[in-house]
């Protein structure tokens, strides 16, 4: 690169300002495909344990019998294998960041999902079986 290449680019680049923003003061930009973090829905888990299985980082912790759904926030680095995994949809992947933290942030769910009651055949029904 010559001088007077470089002179250009260093005015160009002093006429720009930073090329970087002020994150979280000023919020990131996100687009269609931004995977920003991971939200979950305790209403529709199966505790079927794929999302926690499919973790390369091991953020997700499972308590089938105490129906809790755990994720580490600081080791979770939002690749969505457990979003595409889930087979019942109860994992999102939001456009936004999860704001930063300082500390170790488990988030907690109580799963409330309630498996429907079988409906009795009709023999069984007309015999009181
Ligand atoms: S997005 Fe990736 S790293 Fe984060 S919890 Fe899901 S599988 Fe694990
Ligand atoms: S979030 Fe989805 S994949 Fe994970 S335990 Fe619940 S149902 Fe299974």
């Amino acid at each position: 690169m010559g001088l007077f290449e470089m002179t250009g680019t260093v005015l160009r680049n002093l006429m720009r300002g930073p090329a970087t923003r002020r994150y979280p003061a000023v919020p990131a930009r996100t687009g269609p495909l931004t995977r920003g973090h991971v939200t979950f829905d305790p209403a529709t888990c199966r505790s079927c344990g794929l999302c926690s299985r499919r973790c390369p980082c091991e953020a997700i912790r499972l308590e089938k019998e105490a129906k809790v759904w755990e994720i580490d926030r600081m080791r979770c680095i939002a690749c969505g294998d457990c979003v595409e995994g889930c087979p019942f949809g109860s994992l999102t992947m939001e456009r936004e960041y999860f704001p930063p933290v300082v500390e170790h942030v488990v988030e907690r769910h109580t799963i409330t999902y309630v498996k429907p009651e079988k409906k009795p055949k009709p023999e069984e029904e007309s015999t009181g079986a």
